[in-house]
This record gives structure tokens, sequence and C-alpha cells, in this order.
């Protein structure tokens, strides 16, 4: 017989808690009763209460293993002498062996492993930058901590911790009506002055959630560490993997775990200005290989045009824009103010259309979009592109890379003549560059678009 695969630690721990439910609750006969309240239970069990069961599983996984072994080389023994038939047994000693390597291991925190993702992979270089909310100072205070253990957790002794002023303006609100540990609540804040209180500069005062989530951005282009105890309330830091967070679990400080999938994820979607060595990232040969990068090079040459496709570190939207206009006049920081200007100039041309660069699921108001669209390093999408086309009153053609749609094209609002027409590749609805016409039909065309 084949040896059976022992189950996780967690069944061993439900053994003895169903004795004990049972006991306790005689009235409940449904088993997945039990199994609901016994992973409830295990879930609020420090890593300490639980070793005793990691510790079954873990020998009766080596037994397993060994047994496995030796079933495998007793049947392949057997095989070699009873049969001669050389391919059923390789195959045979392939699929065992699959079995055996296939195992699911043993999961124990892995900070390191997630540390190495956020330095190595999206580049968050030492020193790091540390924001730190009114939860975790409180924490800190009251277990006679200081920033020395957020150094310490993250391996970085430069470490620079900052705070806003939302934040300290929220935790002194809350001195004044707090019933308990006022002293501790005295000395947090205390500890908060002493970090380097940055101006968030919003328009009227949010709280410190709000403060933080815009103060980071999506994209975390400033590639900051969140300290928060809260963060289970906050999804859209909480579920963005380009936002580190430190936070505490079970009485100590951790660094949240990011999954192998979340960290692909983030790879794919975010991490283009790095080096990337992961299989799984996009590199510029993998770019070179995929089907939409064909079909831009096969229409720019269709079309005759010429430029780079490549990958952008977010700015390649206002970049191109301005290498159209005229880079030396118009430098890409400076378009992105021109976009923004428009932005507030004129919301009711944009506001009821806009959503959040390069995040769908995100709920942004038409201000914070308009902050985020500030921000160096931060995506553009069509409705920027609008926004350009209006503001430098430019007819803006784009080649894309869309199965569908070859080209798009971006007219400016309540204008009759064009002063210039822009011509921009798109790949992948996210990676712009300027071209340039190289052969004659493409260059009437730059003046007879219409
Ligand atoms: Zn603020």
């Amino acid at each position: 017989m084949t040896p059976k695969k022992p189950p996780t630690a967690f069944f061993y721990y439900l053994e003895d808690f169903r004795k004990e439910f049972q006991e306790q609750n005689p009235h409940v006969k449904s088993m997945s009763e039990v199994g609901k309240a016994c992973g409830e239970k295990w879930k609020t069990m420090t890593y300490e209460e639980k070793i005793q069961y990691y510790d079954i599983a873990t020998e009766k996984r080596a037994k397993f293993e060994k047994d496995m072994m030796d079933y495998v080389k007793k049947k392949f023994c057997f095989s070699l002498r009873m049969r001669n038939n050389v391919t059923r047994i390789l195959r045979l000693k392939k699929e065992i062996l699959n079995k055996v390597t296939k195992r699911s291991r043993i999961k124990k925190p892995k900070t390191r492993d997630t540390l190495k993702f956020y330095r190595n992979q999206l580049g968050f270089e030492k020193p790091s930058t540390v924001l730190i909310d009114g939860s975790v100072l409180f924490y800190l205070t009251s277990r006679g901590l200081t920033i020395e253990a957020i150094r310490n957790l993250i391996d970085d002794s430069d470490a620079k911790p900052i705070t806003t002023e939302c934040v300290l303006r929220e935790m002194e609100y809350f001195s004044e009506r707090y019933s308990k540990s006022v002293s501790d609540l005295h000395r947090s804040i205390g500890l908060a002055n002493m970090l380097d209180v940055e101006s968030c500069m919003h328009e009227k005062e949010v709280n410190a959630e709000k403060c933080i989530r815009s103060f980071v951005g999506i994209n975390n282009t400033r590639k900051i560490f969140v300290a928060t105890t809260v963060n289970d309330y906050w999804p859209l830091v909480n579920k963005n993997p380009m936002i580190p967070i430190i936070t505490v679990d079970n009485g100590s400080l951790v660094l949240k775990q990011r999954s192998n999938k979340e960290q692909n994820r983030t790879i794919k979607k975010w991490c283009v200005e790095y080096p990337i060595q992961q299989p799984d990232g996009i590199t510029k040969k993998d770019l070179k290989k995929s089907p939409s990068y064909k079909r831009l090079k096969g229409r720019k040459k269709f079309y005759g045009y010429a430029g780079k496709i490549a990958l952008g570190d977010g700015n390649g939207q206002v970049r191109a824009i301005s290498e159209q206009l005229g880079a030396m006049e118009w430098p890409y920081q400076k378009v992105r103010e021109c976009l923004v200007k428009q932005l507030l100039l004129h919301p009711e041309l944009y506001q009821d259309h806009v959503s959040p660069p390069a995040n769908a699921d995100a709920d942004l108001t038409y201000l914070e979009y308009i902050k985020i669209t500030s921000r160096d390093g931060e995506w553009g999408d069509e409705y920027t592109l609008q926004v350009a086309a209006d503001f430098f009153e430019v007819i803006i053609v784009v080649l894309t890379s869309d199965e569908q749609v070859a080209v798009n094209d971006y007219f400016p609002h309540g204008v009759d003549d064009h002063k210039q027409v822009l011509f921009l590749s798109c790949l992948d609805e996210k990676y712009y560059n300027s071209m340039r016409p190289k052969s004659s039909i493409a260059s009437t065309c730059k003046y007879d678009y219409m």
C-alpha cells in the first residue's frame, strides 16, 4: 500500500479541541460547527501555543517521507525483478517521486522573505522611510519600546521614522477624550513630536487614515513603510502589496506577510522600473515576446512610424507628451503640472469620468485623483490624455497594441483650430512613448490628421 499523507498541524489540534469542546457544549453535534469554532480559535493562538502541534505534524511528515522512500525503493526493485519493462518502471518512479516532492511545507513566519521581496524586487533601499501612525506610537510607549524596535524589524539601523500633521492632530484629539493610560498617550505624543512631522497639505483636515493613504499613494513612489496596528480596516493600504505594513500581531511587531501570489501580482503590475530577476516579472525580453508588443511593432511599421517601445517608470505618458511638444520648453514635470492645473480649473469636464490610475478598485474622490496625478511616477491613463489634449489644444493620436482598436484619438474640447498633432504609441494601455513619422505617408498624416 502507498503510505498515506499525514494531516497538517491544525488537525492534530482539532483532535484535542474537539474533546474539550464537546464536553463544554454537549448539544453541538455537527462536525462542521466544531471545525469552525476550532478554526477561529486557531487563528487567535500564538506561535508558541501552536508549536507542539507543528512538532507532531513535522514528526509525522518525516515518517511519511521515509516510508514513501522505502516504498519507492521496494516497488522499484520489485518491478525491476519481476517485469523487464523499463519505461513503465521509470514512469512509476517519476510518479512516486513527484508525490514526495510535491508535499506541502509547514508554514512558519517568513519576515525575511517579505523583506527581501521589498528590498530586492521592489527597490526599497536603505535607509528606509517609515511612516508611523498613532496606534503604533502608543504601542511602543506602552511597552517601553523605542523606534529601534522598528529599525530592528526591518533590519535597517538608519531607517528614518516620520509621521504626518494629521496623525499628530488626531493623537492630540484623543488625548483629551482617552480615559485610560493617559500618561502613555502623552508619552506617545511626545515621541511623535520627536519624529520628522511632514506636512501633508490637504485642502482641509482629514483623519489620520485618509491622510496616510493619500500621503503614501497607490504606487507608493516614495517607497514608504507604513507602521499601523489598525490596517484591517484600511483595505486600500492593506490589500496593496506596494505598501509594506509593519503591524502588531499577537503582541509583537511584525512585517505583514505577502504571499507569493501577491508578490508576483505586484511585480507584474507595478514593478517595471527596476531590474527584475524573477521569472514571473516582466522583463524586456518577455516584453518583446508578448503578442501585444509584436502587434504594436507591426502597426508602427504599417503606418510608417519610428520610436521605442519600452517598459516605463510611470512617467511614460507625460514624458511622451513632453517630447512631442518640445522637451526643452516642456519638461515632463511641467507637463504633469499643467494636467493638474487643467483638472483643478475644469472639474465640470472630468469629474464624472476619471478613475484612479493603475488601480481600478480604489474608491477615490476627484481631489484625490488629482493629487495622485500630480505625483511623479504615477501612470497616466486615457483621461489624462484627454486633459492634455484640452490644455495644450492639440490632437493626440495614440497607436495602440489593443486587439480591436489600432488608433485612439483625443480632440481638444471647444477648440476649432488645434495647434499640433502629437503621436504616441501605447503598449498594454500602460507603456506610452513618443513616435515620429518615418515614411512620407506618415509625415503627410501629421499635417492632415482628421
Ligand atoms: Zn494629512
